[in-house]
């Protein structure tokens, strides 16, 4: 979708194609108050999903209030068009949403343009595992989570810590980049390794180890023994309080659609 944009800007427009056509707000009313009952939201798959498969599934998983009925835009993107508005908030709180292990990136509805669309992050919980339990803090979740995006969420109790056997940390992804196994950090010059487990890990690519391809497609050659299953972590319930959305350093919002290739575990 990018390399048609990119296409269309470069054209010479005759002077037909350059009269502005004003479109007026009421012409757009009806989209405009629709579109706060809307979520879209792109199927990270290589398969074809039909609207109604993607209906049948998240009316079972969502268990809605009201009803809702699916759009389908072009490949594996939907609108949702929802009955009752409290129930798009019920559906964004409870993400993320998985499609037969495959990851459902869901937007709040902006009326953008299917170029400007962007389903290249989403927010997982991910488990800083073997620690030390004086590790177990705001502050370190947020240092160790901000190289690998932006946090969001630290799962830790009011006085800021988290007790388990892991640090829980909620945090957005480029779903384009390569899934991080862990990190290696310092503490008193001792090197610790930082193994990192995801909740609602989707299916990866095996041979580049990502979710989502971005537009050359796959790139990778990756050995199936580095990447497995065990990168999955149980979902679990919230063990502390909740910390307030903040932006400590990580990735930035860029780009736009991709291809897909192949998956792996
Ligand atoms: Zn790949």
């Amino acid at each position: 979708m990018e390399d048609l944009g990119e296409r269309w800007n470069q054209l010479k427009l005759t002077e037909d194609e350059n009269a502005k056509i004003e479109i007026r707000v009421e012409q757009i009313e009806r989209v405009l108050a629709e579109g706060d009952r809307c979520l879209e939201g792109k199927l990270i798959s290589e398969r074809r999903i039909n609207k109604e498969v993607i209906k049948m599934n998240f009316k079972k998983v969502w268990r809605l209030n009201g009803s809702f009925m699916v759009h389908e835009i072009c490949l594996n993107l939907f609108v949702f068009v929802l009955e009752i508005q409290k129930d798009k908030e019920k559906v964004m709180s409870g993400k993320l949403w998985l499609f037969d292990n495959q990851l459902l990136v869901l937007n709040v509805f902006d009326g953008m343009t299917l170029q400007k669309m962007c389903f290249n992050y989403e927010s997982f919980w991910v488990r800083l595992n073997n620690l030390p339990l004086d590790c177990m803090t705001r502050e370190v979740g947020f240092q160790i989570g901000a190289t690998i995006g932006i946090v969001h969420e630290v799962d830790i109790n009011d006085e800021g810590i988290g007790w388990g056997s892991d640090l829980r940390v909620r945090i957005e992804l480029d779903v384009r980049k390569i899934i991080a196994r862990g990190r290696t950090s310092n503490l008193a010059s001792n090197r610790i390794w930082v193994p990192l487990t995801y909740e609602k890990l989707p299916k990866l690519c095996f041979k580049c180890r990502r979710i989502k391809h971005d537009g050359g497609g796959c790139d990778g050659n990756g050995d199936k023994n580095q990447y497995g299953s065990w990168l999955r972590a149980r979902p679990s319930p919230r063990r502390g309080g909740v910390e307030s959305k903040q932006n400590h350093g990580g990735a930035q919002r860029e780009g736009s659609e991709g291809s897909q290739g192949s998956v792996g575990i």
